[in-house]
């Protein structure tokens, strides 16, 4: 609020000095109650009076103050946006009967190096959407499919049985990756050392340098598009069982909630339809016999 206010206040003396300099009938009146009024509330009162005044005020300019929303628009009319081909053993389609729910990730290694590890025939992991330090999104896994990067987790009880038997939010969730910052590394970077292979303790630290603005909108952006509640947007170290898993680390939720709300979904962007799949009727079974 008393930044709003504070706002406000700047803008009205804006206003009053391109005024004073503009309108030279009501220069004297204008001084006037500037300086003899103590609160600004009274000197409004007293300028009601002269209404060719008020609409003087009334149509000036404001002057230039971005805001969030100002930001995100930048942001969004020139943001960079790629589709890449991976195996499409790297995916499945979605047997869940729970609602929608967005997971956040840290890649723990340069945006580079993870996604040519998604590309690898024998790593596992996938996701949907990787978040570049410049904001840059780049889309792997379609948004209707089963992305792998959860691993075993459930959210607030909710889950569905992998193959494996073994408890996963895999099956509904929309798991956006972001590029750590290079004090976040977990692996080493260096030339000739096999991508996913860790040589040294560098980064594992709990916390780290933190995420981008343009890494902060871009997330907020794709949350906002996928339509998921707030109140089901977690982090994996949120719905982790496996007691191993603490991403994204340094992650700063006041600034995301700030884009979240500064953003509104119009010709921008395009909604992404995570469940168009018919929904499954026979999840949570039994576990597989042994
Ligand atoms: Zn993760």
């Amino acid at each position: 609020m008393s930044g709003q206010f504070t706002r406000f206040i700047s803008i009205a003396q804006h206003q009053m000095s391109q005024l004073i300099g503009k309108t030279r009938k009501s220069t004297a009146l204008a001084l006037l109650t500037l300086l003899a009024l103590p609160s600004f509330g009274l000197a409004v009162t007293t300028l009601a009076g002269d209404e060719n005044l008020l609409a003087n005020i009334t149509n000036l300019p404001l002057p230039e103050m971005p805001d969030m929303s100002q930001k995100m628009a930048d942001f969004l009319s020139n943001r960079k946006e790629y589709a890449v081909q991976i195996p499409s053993d790297k995916y499945e389609p979605r047997k869940t009967k729970n609602q929608p729910l967005l997971v956040l990730h840290e890649t723990t290694t340069s945006g580079r190096k993870a996604l040519s590890m998604v590309k690898l025939p024998h790593y596992k992991a996938s996701f949907h959407v990787l978040v570049m330090r410049d904001g840059t999104m780049v889309y792997m896994v379609p948004p209707d499919m089963t992305a792998y990067t959860a691993g075993v987790s459930q959210f607030r009880g909710e889950y569905d049985l992998a193959m494996t038997g073994r408890r996963t939010v895999n099956h509904f969730a929309y798991q956006i990756e972001m590029e750590s910052p290079a004090d976040g590394y977990w692996c080493s970077e260096s030339p000739g050392v096999r991508a996913g292979v860790c040589v040294d303790g560098g980064g594992r630290g709990k916390t780290h340098s933190g995420y981008t603005e343009q890494q902060y909108m871009a997330v907020a952006w794709l949350a906002k598009r996928t339509g998921v509640q707030p109140s089901r947007i977690t982090t994996h170290h949120a719905v982790d069982l496996s007691g191993t898993r603490s991403d994204p680390r340094s992650f700063n939720w006041d600034r995301f909630w700030e884009y979240y709300r500064a953003t509104e979904i119009s010709d921008a962007g395009q909604r992404i339809s995570i469940l168009p799949q018919p929904v499954y009727s026979s999840v949570n079974p039994e576990p597989p016999q042994e």
